[in-house]
């Protein structure tokens, strides 16, 4: 070996850039975060060749004093920290010094920069980390630095660089962070020319969010804004419905930081537990606002990890303030009806000759009477093309045709009287109709007034639930204050009994003891989940004895849960514990729970008494529980409101 030495200043910024600068995002995220710093409104990011070949970012910060540019581009050279102490409570976003030194090291780097004292602006060249040029230069308050062909001193590194399109992505993802952590400054990308992207800077958060993201998601989103112990949690979050298949819109700021962070990750999914379906994840936008010596922020060369002081604290903050947005912010989901294609029949039926009237009517029964064609009442369904409609839009045709005047009542729209036909016609409807489909017709009817003790218990007279019938036996229809509700008669009922699972109300509900235990054989894996957790089964009301050589005895199941279905059960968590292993317990026994409520639960299709509907309608009055085991909503609402406009009773 040979003698050791010390290097010289641009060798050991080399390395050190060898941290910070790792590919073109990594400058444009070290860039930003000086922009930022420097109290920006305004910040444009543009990039040629994923910024390869270009990164320029131009801001209107406070810029930089001529006498202090040489000394920004010296490694440990900031304006930011200056003692020890000042470790401990770190406000800005860059602490290190070592940014632009390490940047300049490995490319060629032009900045034009000026504060307001100044009157002549200075700008500067360097190339591999030394100045080559600086003079005074005519130029706005702020500051632009261009960054030219990184890595050209470092071919090694430049090797690793992707794809043109992978870097320039990874920029992007970098600005969306930036420009999610600070929606008051206006910041624009361009990418080889084109604008893809610009926020308007008006510092709500649901603007940045819409630039970026749309309005689909913008429109999904619940505000959040809540204080524990200290902390304040803010931002928005998503509701159930609007879930994703993964956890890549998963958003968390740390006093405006962007941060990874697992216990946020963790505290979001504990919020939205039994209301999210299982495998989605919920969206978020999260600025987690604690005081600055409460977190260390310098763990992590890129600063995106954080260490918390009170890791337990974040966790509950964050979970209390998603469970809290969710119980205020979401509501059942309601159901709007398509108005386009009703609109067009409503306006058109009063001014037609009899036979056109009677193709009209034909055609509104045809389309009524086929089930699976009830898309105007779906929420928010096109109406599929079928025979009837393809009529429906014929007639439409002649209807303008045959009346040129159509224009001219379109726009009136005056409240329609009802559809009226001749009593013959009527009858030949009828006769069509029953002839068609006989079984279809049989009304669903409501019970009988004698066994009805319609009003389930309410909290307000204004928001009694009152069954009024079962449709497909399947759907509850209830009215419910001023609303009519649909409630899927499964997932209430299959809620409701996790809730009392959970409540441990097993005993409550009793615990059947098998006179006849069962004997299960499984294969050695899950024979192995089943008696490393018998514990969790015991506790779920399934006791489980351990028989050896691949057999277990379940000698008593929760009562719910019918015998025939006992040992599916055992089955279906014993597979499902196997294939997740490292859950934790508290997780594993929230799926025991959800097989047992699910095998117990009513199906759909299935028979059931005035008495039992009424028993699941209550979950409806509870107006935080809105979403079955799995995720589904258990009831859908259809205002009065809507009816009544759909009906032509208010406009
Ligand atoms: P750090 O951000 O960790 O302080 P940098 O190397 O990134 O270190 O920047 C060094 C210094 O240069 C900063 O402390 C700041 O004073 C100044 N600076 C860098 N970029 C800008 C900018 N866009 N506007 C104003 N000042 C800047
Ligand atoms: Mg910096």
């Amino acid at each position: 070996m040979s003698k050791i030495k010390l290097m010289d200043k641009s060798l050991r910024d080399m390395i050190a850039a060898g941290e910070v600068v790792e590919r073109p995002a990594s400058v444009v995220k070290e860039l930003l975060e000086n922009s930022i710093d420097a109290g920006s409104t305004s910040i444009t990011v543009e990039i040629q060749n994923g910024g390869r070949t270009l990164i320029r970012i131009t801001d209107n910060g406070c810029g930089i004093a001529r006498e202090d540019v040489t000394l920004a581009f010296t490694s440990h050279a900031t304006s930011k920290i200056s003692t020890e102490s000042d470790l401990d409570s770190i406000a800005t976003l860059g602490f290190r010094g070592e940014a632009l030194s390490s940047i300049a090291s490995v490319s060629r780097v032009a900045m034009l920069t000026k504060t307001a004292d100044e009157q002549f602006g200075t700008s500067v060249n360097l190339e591999g980390g030394e100045i080559i040029e600086i003079e005074d230069a005519g130029c706005p308050n702020g500051t632009t630095i261009i960054v030219r062909d990184i890595f050209f001193n470092t071919p090694a590194r430049m090797k690793f660089l992707k794809s043109d399109l992978a870097e320039s992505n990874a920029v992007a993802g970098i600005v969306d962070k930036l420009a999610l952590s600070h929606p008051e400054i206006s910041f624009k990308f361009i990418r080889d020319n084109k604008t893809a992207l610009q926020t308007s800077g008006d510092g709500k958060l649901k603007s940045a969010v819409m630039s970026l993201y749309g309005r689909e998601l913008a429109d999904n989103l619940i505000e959040v804004d809540y204080s524990y112990n200290g902390l304040k949690i803010s931002g928005l979050i998503s509701k159930p419905i609007a879930s994703r298949k993964s956890r890549s819109m998963q958003n968390f700021f740390l006093n405006g930081r962007y941060i990874k962070t697992k216990t946020g990750y963790a505290a979001l999914d504990e919020g939205y537990k039994n209301s999210i379906m299982v495998g989605r994840y919920p969206s978020c936008f999260l600025n987690i606002s604690m005081p600055h010596d409460m977190v260390d922020v310098n763990v992590h060369p890129a600063k995106t990890e954080v260490r918390f002081v009170n890791e337990s604290t974040v966790f509950d903050a964050v979970r209390f303030a998603v469970k809290t947005a969710l119980g205020k912010g979401d509501s059942r989901p309601t159901m709007q009806i398509n108005h386009k294609d009703k609109n067009l029949l409503r306006k058109a039926e009063p001014e037609f000759s009899p036979m056109l009237q009677q193709r009209i009517n034909d055609a509104i029964f045809k389309e009524n009477k086929s089930a699976d064609n009830r898309t105007s009442l779906s929420p928010n369904l096109p109406i599929r093309e079928t025979p009837a409609k393809v009529e429906i839009e014929k007639i439409a045709e002649t209807i303008i045709i045959e009346n040129k005047e159509i224009e001219d009542i379109i726009p009136t729209a005056k409240p329609q009287p009802p559809m009226t036909a001749e009593p013959d016609e009527m009858a030949t409807h009828r006769e069509l109709y029953r002839r068609e489909s006989d079984e279809e017709i049989k009304p669903n009817l409501p019970p009988k007034p004698e066994e009805i003790p319609i009003f389930v218990d309410s909290p307000t007279e204004h928001k009694a639930v009152k069954i009024i019938g079962e449709a497909f036996d399947t759907y509850i229809l209830a009215e419910y204050g001023k609303d009519l509700m649909l409630i899927d008669k499964h997932a209430a009922h299959e809620r409701l009994i996790f809730e009392k699972l959970k409540k441990g109300n097993i005993d409550d509900s009793g615990v059947q003891i098998l006179l006849d235990p069962i004997r299960i054989n499984l294969p050695k894996d899950e024979y192995n989940a089943v008696v490393e957790n018998r514990e969790l089964f015991c506790e779920a009301g399934l006791e489980v004895d351990d028989f050896g050589d691949g057999t277990v005895i379940l000698r008593s199941i929760p009562s719910m849960l019918l015998k025939e279905d006992a040992e599916d059960t055992v089955v279906e968590i014993a597979a499902r514990i196997l294939n997740n292993k490292k859950e934790i317990t508290t997780e594993k026994l929230d799926w025991i729970y959800h097989s047992i409520s699910c095998r117990s639960a009513v199906k759909g299709g299935d028979k059931s008494n005035i008495d039992e509907l009424a028993e699941i309608a209550k979950m409806a009055l509870e107006e935080d529980i809105r979403y079955c085991p799995h995720g589904r909503p258990i009831a859908i609402i259809l205002t009065k409101a809507e009816i009544e406009r759909e009906f032509g009773r208010i406009q």
